[in-house]
C-alpha cells in the first residue's frame, strides 16, 4: 500500500516488445513530477518460465496483489499461464478496454471513440476444454449471474458518472440461450434498477455495424472472447493495436496492459509503438485518482500522435525511444 504519499507500482514487462513498451511507459510515469512511485520489477513470461520453470512466479503473483496498481506488457505462448492469473491476483471482474481514433493517425473511421467493458472472469476463459475422442473435442463455457451483474452494475456506475447516456449490450443469446441469456437478463435486470437505458445487439451484428459505423455506439458491454476479439477489431479501425489501452479493474486493486501481445514480429527491432503502453499508464493514473497527470499524459500521447514522430505501424520511421522522448518533453512543456 502507499507509503509517505508514493504509490507501490509493480511493472512486469513480460515478453517480446513488452521489454520496450512498458519501459516506455515507465520514464513517462516518472516524468509526471506532481505524482510520486515506486517501482517494484517482477518477471512473469516465457523468458521467465526457461530461466524459473514457473511463469508466473509466486512472488510476482503476491506483488501484484499487493500493490497499489501493477502495469504488464505481454506474455508470448505463456500468455494464458500469466494473464489469467495475474487478472485473478487483482481480483478483476472488468476489462476497459477504449478504441478512439486520434487526429493525425490514418483510421478506418476516423470517428471512432468507443469503450469496450468485458467481462474478465469467466466465458471460455474460465470452462475447459476437453479431448473425448480422436474426433471429438468439448469445450465449456461459464456464464453466472453474480459475475454478470458486477460487471452491469460496474458498467452503470461507469455511464452515470461520465453523464453517457446508457450503454449497449452485446452477446449471442438467440444461440446461446442458456449462458448468453443468463448474461443478457442480468445486465438488463440490473441497468433497469439503475435506470440506465441500454440497448441490445447480437455479437455478429455488432461486428458489422461498428465497422459500418463506430459512432453509434459509446459504450459496449459484453461477455469475455466477444470483447477479446471486437476490441481487436476495433483497434483496426482506430489504427491498429499499438494504441488501444486497457485496464483490469478488481475491488481494491487493478492492472493496467496494452491490448497488443508481444508482436514476435519487431520485438527487439526497437521500434514498437508506445502509445498503447503510456495510454495505459494514463488508466492508472486515473485508477489512482490522480487526475490531472492522468489527463496531461493522455493530451501529450494525442499530441505526439498527431504530429509525429511516429513508429513505422503508424507509417512514420521514429524509434519508440524517440516517440518516449518527444511525449516527455510535453508533459514538461505544461
Ligand atoms: P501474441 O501471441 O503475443 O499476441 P501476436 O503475433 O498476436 O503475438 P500482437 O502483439 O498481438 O502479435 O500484434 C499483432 C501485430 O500487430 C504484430 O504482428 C505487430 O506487427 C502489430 N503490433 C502490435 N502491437 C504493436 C505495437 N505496440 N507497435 C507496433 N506494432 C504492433
Ligand atoms: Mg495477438
Amino acid at each position: 500500500m502507499s507509503r509517505g504519499g508514493e504509490h507501490e507500482i509493480v511493472v512486469i514487462e513480460g515478453d517480446g516488445i513488452g521489454q520496450e513498451v512498458i519501459p516506455a511507459a515507465v520514464a513517462v510515469l516518472q516524468a509526471v513530477d506532481e505524482v510520486g512511485f515506486s517501482f517494484t520489477e517482477k518477471q512473469a513470461g516465457d523468458d521467465t518460465r526457461d530461466q524459473t520453470g514457473a511463469a508466473l512466479p509466486e512472488t510476482t503473483y503476491e506483488a501484484a496483489a499487493d500493490a497499489d496498481a501493477t502495469l504488464f506488457g505481454a506474455a508470448g505462448e505463456t500468455a494464458a499461464d500469466v494473464i489469467l492469473p495475474l487478472r485473478e491476483a487483482v481480483g478483476s471482474f472488468v476489462n476497459i478496454r477504449p478504441a478512439r481514433a486520434y487526429p493525425g493517425v490514418d483510421a478506418l473511421q476516423p470517428e471512432t471513440d468507443l469503450v469496450f467493458l468485458r467481462e474478465n472472469t469467466e466465458g471460455v476463459y474460465s470452462g475447459h476444454e476437453d479431448r473425448l475422442s480422436e474426433d471429438l473435442s468439448t469445450l465449456t463455457r461459464v456464464i453466472t449471474t453474480s459475475a454478470s451483474e458486477q460487471l452491469a452494475e460496474y458498467a452503470c456506475s461507469y455511464v452515470t458518472e461520465r453523464s453517457i447516456d446508457g450503454f449497449h449490450t452485446v452477446h449471442k443469446a438467440n444461440v446461446m440461450q442458456e449462458t448468453d441469456g443468463r448474461f443478457r437478463d442480468a445486465v438488463s435486470r440490473v441497468a433497469a434498477s439503475n435506470d440506465v437505458a441500454t440497448n441490445e445487439v447480437l455479437m455478429d451484428a455488432f461486428a458489422t455495424r461498428v465497422c459500418l459505423n463506430p459512432t453509434q455506439f459509446d459504450v459496449v458491454v459484453c461477455p469475455n472472447l466477444a470483447g477479446d476479439v471486437l476490441s481487436d477489431l476495433a483497434a483496426g479501425l482506430v489504427g491498429g493495436l499499438g494504441l488501444l489501452p486497457s485496464a483490469n479493474i478488481g475491488q481494491t486493486n487493478a492492472l493496467f496492459e496494452p491490448v497488443h501481445g508481444t508482436a514476435p514480429d519487431i520485438a527487439g527491432d526497437g521500434i514498437a509503438n508506445p502509445s498503447a503502453s503510456i495510454l495505459s499508464a494514463g488508466m492508472l493514473l486515473e485508477y489512482l485518482g490522480e487526475t490531472d497527470a492522468a489527463t496531461n499524459v493522455q493530451m501529450a500521447v494525442e499530441s505526439v500522435l498527431n504530429s509525429g514522430p511516429r513508429t513505422p505501424d503508424l507509417g512514420g520511421n521514429a524509434s519508440t525511444e524517440a516517440v518516449v522522448n518527444a511525449v516527455i518533453e510535453q508533459l514538461s512543456s505544461h
